[in-house]
């Protein structure tokens, strides 16, 4: 069923097991495994899917070494698990990262973790090397026997110093641990979603529907492409709309304060020294008042965050000048010979984390854990449950899902039938193991769909084997790429637009694609974009005038980018 037939159907049949409300990660990973184990199950998502805090993340797949000193040893060891099962299930979109921490002292922070531990500090402070080890030791512990990354190393100031030419010379010596990278969440979140509906004919997930209201059995759904409302009867409802967790369920009539959001920017900056310095590895350390800060390689850019900082409006949050002093700063202090400024940032973003509402007065000791929060009976005057998913982290995604289904399972008086654990995503499928297996492949396609191994490479490593449906479409009519991104052919593009939910352009250029995040967009493509996707939705000359008029706004006052 396309967009229009899952709305027309709902007017028919309004009666639904579950509703989710919130595309973002969390709902849609309870969505794919609510849907594998057969249940009917509708998730409405206001804007596009992942449009949200799932749009801001630092793109790490990680156990969260320092949660450790938090005393969060339960999230630490779901989140290793997790972190592993996803570089098995996902292999196409997420890669192993080896993470080197600069350290700058040897014995600072020694009575960090347990004062923290018995709530005794507050004040996070820089750590020096010997916590450092502890923590990764503990880290690697978690890892077990599943050892599908290596084991962390410690380097000496001179080793480190020859191998990262840059870094600051006034380090004592450097610790590298491995964690994952997610190259393009906003795509793994999709292909999370297809894989579901492939399944299970009643799952649907559908983008630009709010939530708006409800009472006793009645949820009210706006389709925000035309203002029709849509009236659905639930058994159970799944507030997944991560900072927006306690407005949505104010608009249920239920008065809750279950999130005390933190904002968090980055910036993407263009700069090839920096780019060279850092090689394949994230660096990741604290600055001196114990703020985490990490310098990751993003495809040939370099991203560069995060803040944490307290916000009562997740609509409000923007990446401010002050936050980009702070990142150029902190960069300058690990790579003081590089000069980074203003100019090379191409592209900048900011999210609220949907936390836990804490009364820690550091935002960094705030819980990174998940939990589902229940409204039902006397609390409420629905004849459903409400299900808030508080918390939770991209790392943690599937770990959670599995928690919510099984209660929402338990609710429905269902038996699970199928788990997610070794469940390859999307294009993870036979992706594969190595580059000689990767060469087959690519050859045994070009000879099947005519398409070059080259343009085949490219569309492995954006779409892992979904390529092969990608090459065998472009080969069923006539196709090229196109004039201003020669990366991109028309076929694939009509491909996405037909499988891939794109409504409106900034679908396609800020989650679909990297072409925004990685500042490779001229006015001139986005133009033409606005073409190929006019000509495949049916766009008439004013749709796609204001198409481009939304993306390029978007740009501006979203992530600084002006065309
Ligand atoms: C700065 C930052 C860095 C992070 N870095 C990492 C990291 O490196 N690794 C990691 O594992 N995790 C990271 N996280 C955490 C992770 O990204 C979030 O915890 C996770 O994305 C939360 O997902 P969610 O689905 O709960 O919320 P969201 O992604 O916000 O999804 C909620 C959705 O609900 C929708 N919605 C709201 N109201 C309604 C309504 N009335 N009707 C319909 N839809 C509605 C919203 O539009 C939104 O898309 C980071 C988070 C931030 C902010």
């Amino acid at each position: 069923m396309n967009r229009n037939e899952v709305l027309s159907n709902l007017k028919k049949n309004p009666g639904i097991s579950v509703l989710i409300i919130g595309g973002g990660i969390n709902g849609i990973g309870a969505f794919r495994d609510l849907a594998l184990n057969g249940v009917d199950v509708l998730l409405v998502e206001k804007g596009d899917f992942c449009s949200g805090a799932s749009s801001a993340s630092s793109h790490m797949v990680h156990g969260g070494i320092r949660y450790l000193e938090n005393g969060e040893f339960r999230l630490v060891r779901e989140a290793v698990q997790e972190r592993n099962r996803l570089l098995q299930n996902a292999p196409h979109l997420v890669k192993p990262l080896p993470t080197t921490i600069p350290i700058f002292r040897r014995f600072s922070g020694l009575l960090n973790a347990p004062l923290k531990f018995f709530r005794l500090l507050n004040k996070p402070s820089e750590r020096g090397s010997l916590v450092i080890k502890l923590g990764l030791i503990m880290y690697d512990a978690y890892t077990g026997r599943q050892r599908v990354v290596p084991k962390h190393r410690f380097l000496s100031r001179k080793e480190s110093l020859a191998k990262w030419k840059q870094l600051n010379p006034n380090i004592v010596n450097t610790a590298t641990y491995y964690d994952g990278a997610i190259l393009q969440p906003e795509r793994l979140a999709v292909e999370l979603i297809l894989d579901a509906e492939s399944e299970n004919p009643n799952a649907r997930a559908i983008n630009y529907v709010s939530m708006i209201g409800g009472s006793e059995d009645t949820i009210i759904l706006r389709d925000e492409l035309t203002d029709d409302t849509y009236d659905v009867r639930p058994k159970l409802v799944i507030n997944a709309a991560g900072p927006w967790i306690d407005f949505t369920n104010q608009k249920l009539g239920l008065s809750t304060r279950f999130i005390g959001g933190t904002k968090g920017s980055h910036i993407v900056v263009r700069h090839e020294e920096l780019r060279k310095a850092i090689g394949e590895n994230e660096f990741f350390f604290e600055n001196e008042d114990g703020r985490i800060v990490l310098i990751f390689p993003l495809y040939d850019r370099v991203l560069i965050g995060t803040s944490d900082i307290s916000v009562e409006n997740p609509n409000e949050a923007h990446c401010t000048d002050d936050e980009i002093d702070y990142f150029l700063r902190l960069t300058r202090r690990i790579f003081p010979s590089l000069s980074l400024n203003r100019e090379n940032i191409v592209f900048q973003f900011s999210g609220v984390r949907p936390l836990p509402h804490s009364a820690a007065t550091v935002t960094a000791q705030i819980s990174r854990d998940h939990s589902i929060e229940v409204l039902s009976g006397d609390w409420t005057h629905l004849t459903f449950p409400v299900y808030s998913l508080v918390g939770g982290k991209w790392t943690t995604f599937r770990a959670f899902a599995e928690q919510v289904t099984d209660k929402a399972l338990a609710h429905l008086g269902r038996k699970r039938k199928k788990d997610t654990r070794s469940l390859p995503i999307g294009g993870g499928r036979g992706f594969p193991r190595d580059s000689a297996d990767l060469k087959r492949q690519i050859e045994s396609l070009s000879a099947w769909t005519g398409v070059t191994r080259e343009r085949l490479k490219v569309l492995f490593e954006r779409y892992g084997t979904r390529a092969e449906a990608i090459a065998t479409f472009m080969n069923g009519g006539t196709d090229f790429l196109l004039r201003s991104i020669p990366g991109y052919s028309r076929r694939e593009i009509i491909f996405l637009v037909q499988h891939e939910k794109i409504l409106h352009l900034d679908d396609f250029v800020l989650r679909r694609s990297m072409l925004g995040m990685l500042g490779r967009l001229t006015r001139e493509m986005v133009d033409e974009l606005a073409d190929v996707f006019g000509n495949a939705l049916g766009w008439k000359a004013e749709q796609k005038a204001a198409e481009v008029a939304r993306t390029l706004s978007i740009l501006a006052d979203k992530h600084g980018v002006r065309l």
